[in-house]
């Protein structure tokens, strides 16, 4: 059951460990890496899932959920997991990961990043699979709308019974703001993000998102579906959710911040670990 109050105070409790850190000596640890089109990020929880410490950067090493980029993810990851051991004075060993659906050829490079940053990789989910670790959902379609890839699941009575991947997702919204508001790309990307802005954008790209709507309505055809949930940094847009609800005529849920609900989900897969102290 989707227990909204417990999800938006899990996902505060990440934010905040962008800035501080929660590690107590003697916790055991469960880490999670997304390596995504528009953004990298490590989250560290506790055994019981609470966040420890976070770190997420922008970074342009993959396309459509795949690396493009092997030697860029990697320094990335490693840049990101030295800051989390400074900040824990412990080193991390395990980190689970994610693929988008579909993307399951490239397993093998997103293993190697982990490994390459000295962890051994605990559990390789799905992206979707991943955010309902967090949501919690039994029945009801996940849609996770990232930067390069729009990943689908749909679940029935606790179980995964169809996945998919489009290759749609925020980098489109911002090609289109760059192309109707004569920005680069780097200049849409940003005025994309600043809410100052969101309102009066929404008009410029409301076809792409209706388009990316229309995409899950027929992917879910056929499927029962009572409720869909949004999430990943593409659906932090505000008024996603109400043109998803009006094109797919179906009840939309959207998180209040939708861009660390996969990453969280990933690291509740970790198998928990006794951390290495470090020396420096
Ligand atoms: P993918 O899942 O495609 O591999 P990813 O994991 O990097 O990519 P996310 O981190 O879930 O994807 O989302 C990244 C996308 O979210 C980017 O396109 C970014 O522009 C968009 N985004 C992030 N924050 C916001 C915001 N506040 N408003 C609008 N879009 C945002």
């Amino acid at each position: 059951m989707y227990n909204e109050e417990a999800v938006e105070a899990q996902i505060a409790k990440v934010e905040k460990s962008l800035k501080e850190t929660h590690y107590h000596k003697g916790d055991r640890l469960k880490v999670g890496v997304d390596l995504g089109t528009a953004y990298i990020g490590i989250v560290v929880l506790n055994e019981k899932n609470e966040p420890v410490a976070t770190e997420l950067q922008a970074a342009h090493v993959l396309k459509d959920g795949i690396i493009v980029d092997y030697v860029g993810a990697l320094n990335l990851v490693k840049t990101l997991k030295e800051k989390l051991e400074l900040r824990l004075g412990v080193k991390l060993l395990k980190a689970s990961i994610a693929m988008p659906p579909g993307t399951e050829s490239s397993i093998k490079t997103h293993r190697y990043v982990i490994e390459g940053a000295e962890m051994e990789v605990s559990e390789v989910l799905d992206e979707p699979t991943a955010a309902n670790n967090v949501l919690k959902i039994t029945d009801g379609a996940v849609v996770d709308i990232g930067g390069g890839t729009t990943g689908l699941s749909i679940f029935k009575q606790d179980q995964v019974v169809y996945v998919a991947d489009e290759a749609t997702g925020g980098t489109h919204l911002t090609l289109v703001l760059a192309g109707s508001h004569h920005l680069a790309i780097e200049e849409a990307e940003a005025f994309k993000k600043d809410p100052a802005h969101q309102k009066e954008i929404l008009g410029s790209v409301k076809a792409v998102i209706e388009k990316m709507a229309t995409i899950v309505k027929n992917h879910i055809a056929g499927y029962h579906i009572d409720t869909i949930y949004l999430c990943g940094g593409t659906c932090c847009l505000p008024g996603m959710e109400t043109i998803f609800e009006k094109t797919v005529g179906i009840r939309t849920v959207k998180p209040s911040n939708p861009l660390l609900i996969t990453p969280t989900g990933i690291a509740m897969s970790c198998e928990a670990f006794t951390p290495e102290k470090t020396y420096n």
